[in-house]
This record gives structure tokens, C-alpha cells and sequence, in this order.
């Protein structure tokens, strides 16, 4: 079956003197892995090697007893300029990439999903300081789980429903905790029960349930929120992510 679409590389790897194997982020057919036969020769098809992050129009063919497709034409457009001037930004697009290649099956589409990684990749390089280049990957790990299906349950304990919500000032606020497995909150009842588990702060809570608070939300809650999700990601994956050491010292967890 022959294809036409639009995609973002998310992984390059040389297959031999001539070809290389990619990972593809495609718009309307979900993740592709396919060979790029000549992909390597001084004179090829598609505009050169692939590298990661090229974007474009591709023609593959899809092969029907699965294994890699074929590309055969890669249509490629201006690359994105910022992500080779800047380690911060680049980490950042690497971390997003590695995210988007574990949590998405093969050739299952998730087209606002693919417009949001272009958006990112678009906008991290407007980034004027680290913290915004973080505010913007968070963002996009937050779409991911949510584009995935598996967007953490914020609002209530996830045990036994009591609402968990911000209480007023000057009452002491009882701890919460978020767990992966549970794939949410647990309120200060129910988290004895629980082995896997990380305490947080109400207020990182409360900028996850409003991202549009990210950009502003400074860098001690910026950081503390990646560290969540590096622990939720390495709780999800049975490991760490490969980039999250550039973006969080271990994660401490309390049992
Ligand atoms: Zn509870």
C-alpha cells in the first residue's frame, strides 16, 4: 500500500554504507518506521541524509504483513535552525522525541498530536530562557499523555473520588500524593495503601490541571513538575527515560 504524508523524524539511524532506518512521526498514519534505500549516496531521493528532526512530505509503502515500509520520496523542508544553535533546546526536542516514539504504537494515528510536536518544535526555538524551553516541554508531555489516552486524573483522589482542591489560606493543607499506577492523585487517607507513590505540592498540581500558567509558573514549580513526570515516565516505562538526566537530578522516591 502506497502513502503520502506529512512527518517529523524522530529517529535516523544508519542501516548500511548507503541506507538509513527511520522512525517517523506521520500525520495521518501514526508512527512508520521505514528504510530509506540510497538515503546516504552523495545523490539521492530525498534531499539528502535524513537526519532527526527533518520534516516534509514523504511517499512510503507500507508492507501488508507489517516490518518497515519503504520510503521512496522525502520532499524535505528548511530544518529547524534553532534546535542546532542551542544544547537546552535541543535536549528538550530529544526528550519530546523519545517520549513521542515510546508512547505511540505503530501506525496509529493521532493528527493533533503531530500538529502539537510541530507547534513545539516551532516554538521551544522562540524560547528568550531555560525556563520557558522547560515550560514548553512540559506542555507538550502533558499533551502527549492526554493525545495517548493517558492523561493523569488531577481533580480528585483517584481511590475514593473526595475532591483534592486547593484550601484556604491559612489552614493547613493535608499531603497529597500522585501515583503512577493509579495514574493520578491520592488524597492523605488512602495513600497508606499505596506503596508506589511521590509526594507533591498543591501548587505544581494546580499549574498541571492549568497549563496555560506554565510560562509564568517560575523555576523552583517548572522544575519540581518535571520531576513528576520524569518519575511518572520512568513508573510508566519500567525505566528511566534516556534524556531525563539532563532535566532532572535522580527523583527521590518516598515509599
Ligand atoms: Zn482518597
Amino acid at each position: 500500500m502506497q502513502a503520502k504524508d506529512q512527518v517529523i523524524c524522530l529517529r535516523a539511524v544508519n542501516f548500511s554504507e548507503t541506507s538509513q532506518v527511520v522512525t517517523l512521526l506521520t500525520r495521518e498514519h501514526g508512527k512508520v518506521a521505514a528504510i530509506a534505500k540510497g538515503s546516504r549516496r552523495a545523490k539521492n531521493t530525498f534531499d539528502g541524509p535524513i537526519e532527526i528532526f527533518s520534516r516534509g512530505e514523504v511517499v512510503f509503502i507500507a508492507k501488508e504483513s507489517g516490518g518497515l515500509a519503504a520510503l521512496t520520496e522525502f520532499n524535505q523542508q528548511p530544518h529547524f535552525r534553532g534546535l542546532s544553535q542551542n544544547l537546552d533546546m535541543l535536549n528538550a526536542a530529544l526528550f519530546a522525541a523519545e517520549l513521542t516514539e515510546h508512547f505511540l504504537e505503530e501506525h496509529d494515528p493521532h493528527p493533533p498530536l503531530f500538529d502539537k510536536f510541530l507547534i513545539f518544535l516551532e516554538t521551544i526555538q522562540e524560547a528568550r530562557q531555560e525556563d520557558q524551553i522547560l515550560a514548553w516541554l512540559i506542555l507538550y508531555q502533558l499533551r502527549l499523555l492526554e493525545e495517548t489516552g493517558i492523561g493523569p486524573m488531577l481533580d480528585a483522589c483517584t481511590n475514593c473520588s473526595i475532591s483534592i482542591h486547593k484550601n484556604r489560606a491559612g489552614i493547613a493543607r493535608p499531603a497529597i500524593y500522585f501515583s503512577s499506577s493509579q495514574n493520578g492523585l491520592l488524597c492523605s487517607a488512602c495513600e497508606a495503601a499505596f506503596v508506589e507513590k511521590r509526594a507533591v505540592d498543591f501548587a505544581m498540581i494546580d499549574v498541571l490541571k492549568n497549563p496555560a500558567r506554565l510560562p509564568k509558573a517560575g523555576t523552583k514549580n517548572l522544575t519540581e513538575i518535571e520531576r513528576l513526570l520524569i518519575y511518572h515516565f520512568t513508573e510508566l516505562l519500567g525505566k528511566p527515560p534516556r534524556m531525563a538526566k539532563y532535566f532532572s537530578e535522580t527523583p527521590q522516591i518516598i515509599l
